[in-house]
């Protein structure tokens, strides 16, 4: 997109020209507020709830990023993908040891930062095959599932791969159709026979129909977006937001299956801060819904047994609801929280106002979007993990999502954010600044987020 950058000078010059104007003239489009929106906008903040229950001690905050590159300068058309995945636990204790004195020592930040661990994978894009396979796609494939299924807890152990949590959620996608534990494959990506079963299996598996290789991760449908010329960003960018995600479900399964009797306990400790909003999109989006299930019966468990319900926040800092958040920010009283309504998105922030059935984020999101104006005055918008298991009921849905009676813990998530504010990135978290220190692909040495942190606490 290099060649399209304009700077600021240029930009006002688009506006300026007659053309321009003639169609923004005509547009709808996000702007201020006026006097008696300016009510209306506000009347949808309430005090945010007191804290309902003691805030979990373990942090574990997640953040993804990739990269497409060149390999060689001169050869601009052979690329190779690069995913990285940063996921960091954090203990409150320790982080308020360092933030609240007077006194900052650097290495203690250093240290709260020192149980972090990345995920990496490289995958083959553009012009570039790998072990022999004959196209980028195919070689796409075969990497991508090769990493899934080596990306394990335990490396004796297939079962603690991501490759099985993978396999979990497509059993809860065909749940009550008789699933047996397999994949059950869209399509065969080299001759479209439909519904083929995969099985949580160490042998390469094949199409019944052509005899071509199919692998579990296939399901995911990234393959779809891979072409052998063009660049492979978006498929980057599905992989990315997809792992991110699944790495939550992955957690808690690992901690469940391998500690039968104390996991409940465990989890009743943790939480989990993510980069973006609560949502899984493009081809992999169906993953969202079997997520939320699977949240939603490990929440069940623990609200059973007595214990807080988990909490899985997202923090959005940019998109159409941030910017417009941003513009209203200042008429929103301190202490505040609103649960954003479709009527009020389709209102005053989104401008795709075809009056369709569904609701937003209906294919896409587990998580609620809440605007947050804190004690200090600083804005947030984050997500709220679904108090639903499923979106069946789409009318009820798009009403009771937005209703903050049903978000038993909601003081107790605006409480984490109050907590992991983040000075020197206003509608940052610490956790989050921290993650993305891991997954930021960069050659240069880190340590800036870090310095910058420790100065900001000495001040
Ligand atoms: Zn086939």
């Amino acid at each position: 997109m290099s060649d399209y950058n304009i700077d600021r000078t240029s930009h006002i010059d688009i506006v300026q020209n007659p053309d321009v104007k003639t169609i923004l003239d005509n547009c709808d489009y996000m702007r201020e507020p006026t006097g008696n929106e300016i009510n209306d906008i506000i009347s949808h903040f309430v005090s945010v709830p007191d804290r309902e229950f003691s805030l979990p001690q373990k942090v574990i905050s997640i953040d993804g990023s990739n990269y497409e590159a060149s390999i060689r300068k001169e050869l601009p058309f052979t690329r190779i993908g690069f995913v990285k995945i940063g996921n960091l636990l954090i203990k409150r204790n320790d982080f308020k040891k360092i933030s609240d004195g007077n006194f900052v020592n650097p290495f203690e930040v250093s240290k709260i930062s020192k149980n972090n661990s990345s995920l990496s994978f490289a995958l083959p894009s553009t012009n570039m095959c790998y072990k022999g396979e004959n196209n980028v796609r195919d070689s796409f494939r075969r990497t991508m599932d090769e990493a899934l299924y080596n990306c394990r807890f335990s490396e004796s152990d297939a079962s603690t791969s991501l490759r099985t949590t993978l396999f979990r959620m497509a059993e809860l996608r065909l749940e009550g159709s008789n699933n047996n534990g397999s994949i059950l494959l869209f399509k065969c990506p080299s001759c479209g026979t439909e519904n083929l079963e995969l099985w949580d299996i160490p042998e390469t598996q094949h199409c019944p129909h052509c005899g071509n290789v199919i692998y579990p991760s296939d399901c995911l449908r990234i393959w779809e977006d891979i072409s052998d010329s063009g660049s492979n960003q978006s498929a980057l960018t599905r992989f990315t937001n997809a792992l991110m995600h699944l790495l939550v479900v992955h957690y808690i399964r690992l901690l469940k299956e391998k500690n039968p009797d104390s996991y409940l306990n465990s989890l009743s400790d943790l939480c989990f801060i993510i980069n973006g909003p609560l949502a899984v999109f493009g081809n992999p989006a169906w993953l969202h819904s079997s997520i939320l299930k699977y949240l939603y019966d490990i929440n069940k468990e623990l609200t059973d047994s007595g214990r807080p319900p988990i909490i899985v926040m997202g923090v959005l800092k940019t998109g159409a609801i941030c910017d417009y958040y941003k513009m209203i920010g200042s008429f929103v009283a301190k202490n505040s929280i609103f649960s954003v309504s479709d009527g009020f998105r389709n209102k005053y922030i989104n401008f795709d106002r075809r009056p369709s059935a569904t609701t937003f984020g209906a294919e896409t999101y587990y998580g609620q979007d809440f605007l947050l104006k804190t004690e200090t005055g600083k804005l947030f918008v984050f997500n709220a993990l679904l108090p639903f298991r499923d979106k069946h009921n789409k009318t009820c849905f798009k009403d009771e999502k937005a209703n903050l009676l049903n978000y038993s813990n909601i003081g107790t998530y605006a409480k984490l954010i109050e907590e992991f504010e983040c000075d020197l990135d206003s509608a940052s978290l610490v956790p989050i600044a921290l993650a993305k220190k891991y997954t930021t692909i960069t050659l240069e040495p880190g340590g800036k987020v870090l310095d910058l942190l420790a100065k900001n606490a000495l001040n």
